[in-house]
């Protein structure tokens, strides 16, 4: 059988069940003090006897850019989602990426299944789903609206009766356990041969490595990781960002507001701060991320407005907009005047009043978006080929090679 070939990559057809798992906000310290503490047996087991490394995921580090990554097996010069918000600068309007409008490819999932494999997305949250399923005929549904997926739709219906619960609250750990149970039963039930399935970072965002919700929400993944393998699954791991802890030690938010900071210097309205890890849905971050883009009224004042924000305590980067999309590999139509980065330990807002911070109901900020949250652990149940390029180490290992490691580098089986 002919290999499929999307956006310049080949990919070999699945010869048995394979799995994706987008570990949503799983840092590399979960897996470390994970492994450490013996709460992860199965990820233990895959560091002894499959693959794990340690790769860069897609800056900025959030959600959106990185599922598209993955997904589409590059960039996002290529595929065109560069954060979940983004500035039209046509109309001047602040638009939100809630569907698959701006995708500028084809994915390896819609790909795969136009080539008769039987392919399937599940995802925590719908709006993710509406994304990753631009164009697949295949199953697709997400545990946020399992109640309402029908045939037509989503590939399928009966979701609850198959999963054997009711669907989760939009803020639990169980939005992802409901995904990872749900591939399990498409597993049992051969529905599909190649399955997609991205959790939410609900409990990441809130819980540090090593505390007690962090170890039992970690301990379930790796318990239905296991129960993939042993339903002979080849079962590939990444995560589309890690997380970091953005407080001060007082236990309050440590966020930069940028355009309070430039607009109090160079004027009102001097500046226009974009957070593109913005989401309504989304509260207990208050929409603070390590990574913003920002839009100055006046061109000419762009060298000064970037030397205010680099002298800013906790800034880590200011790069000029095609400067930021060729190091990060963004699309340049989509990035701002500049791009301002925060450190491991801050975070970057507009002005105070755009930042509800009353959803963190007492939890120290923990977010991600910058650079000290690329680095992301990428794991496969099984051995890869030695001369699987990516991880001979002649380039980067990406989070976004996973669906080549799984399905071009893995070991032939001896069975
Ligand atoms: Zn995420």
């Amino acid at each position: 059988m002919a290999d499929v070939s999307v956006n310049g990559r080949r990919y070999r057809r699945p010869e048995r069940p394979t799995v994706v798992i987008c570990f949503d906000g799983c840092d590399p310290e979960y897996i470390r003090r994970g492994v450490a503490d013996g709460v992860l047996p199965t990820i233990a087991s895959f560091q002894n006897s499959g693959f794990y490394a340690i790769a860069d995921s897609v800056v900025p580090s959030f959600t959106n850019p990185n599922n598209a990554s993955i997904v589409t097996g590059v960039p996002p010069a290529v595929h065109g989602i560069s954060g979940n918000y983004y500035l039209d600068r046509a109309t001047g309007e602040e638009r939100m990426i809630t569907d698959a409008s701006l995708m500028r490819c084809g994915t390896i999932l819609a790909a795969m299944a136009d080539a008769g494999v039987k392919t399937a997305a599940v995802t925590a949250k719908d709006k993710l789903r509406l994304m990753l399923a631009r164009g697949l005929e295949g199953i697709n549904f997400s545990s946020e609206h399992a109640d309402r997926a029908t045939p037509a739709h989503n590939g399928i219906g009966e979701v609850e009766a198959m999963v054997g619960r009711p669907k989760p609250d939009q803020y639990s750990g169980d939005l992802s356990l409901y995904v990872l149970d749900a591939g399990l039963r498409l597993l049992e039930r051969k529905a599909a041969t190649l399955l997609y399935l991205s959790l939410s970072d609900f409990i990441q965002h809130a819980h540090a490595p090593g505390t007690p919700e962090a170890d039992a929400f970690n301990r379930a993944v790796d318990q239905r990781i296991a129960a993939m393998a042993v339903a002979g699954a080849i079962v590939g791991v990444v995560a589309d960002h890690g997380m970091n802890d953005k407080s001060r030690p007082g236990g309050e938010p440590n966020v930069v507001f940028l355009q309070e900071e430039l607009n109090g210097r160079f004027g009102e309205n001097a500046v226009r701060v974009i957070c593109p890890i913005t989401d309504p849905f989304v509260r207990h971050h208050g929409a603070l991320g390590s990574f913003v883009r920002v839009y100055a009224r006046k061109a000419t004042d762009l060298e000064a407005l970037m030397a205010a924000s680099r002298a800013l305590p906790g800034v880590e980067a200011v790069l000029d907009g095609p400067a930021a999309a060729r190091r990060f590999g963004l699309p340049p139509d989509l990035e701002g005047d500049f791009v301002v980065l925060g450190d491991a330990g801050t975070v970057i807002g507009a002005s105070r009043g755009e930042h509800d911070l009353t959803g963190l109901a007492g939890h120290r900020l923990r977010s991600h978006g910058g650079l000290g949250e690329q680095k992301v652990p990428f794991m496969v149940s099984r051995k890869l080929r030695s001369d699987w390029a990516p991880a001979k180490g002649t380039r980067a290992l990406r989070n976004f090679d996973i669906f080549d490691a799984v399905l071009n580098g893995v070991e032939p089986s001896k069975a």
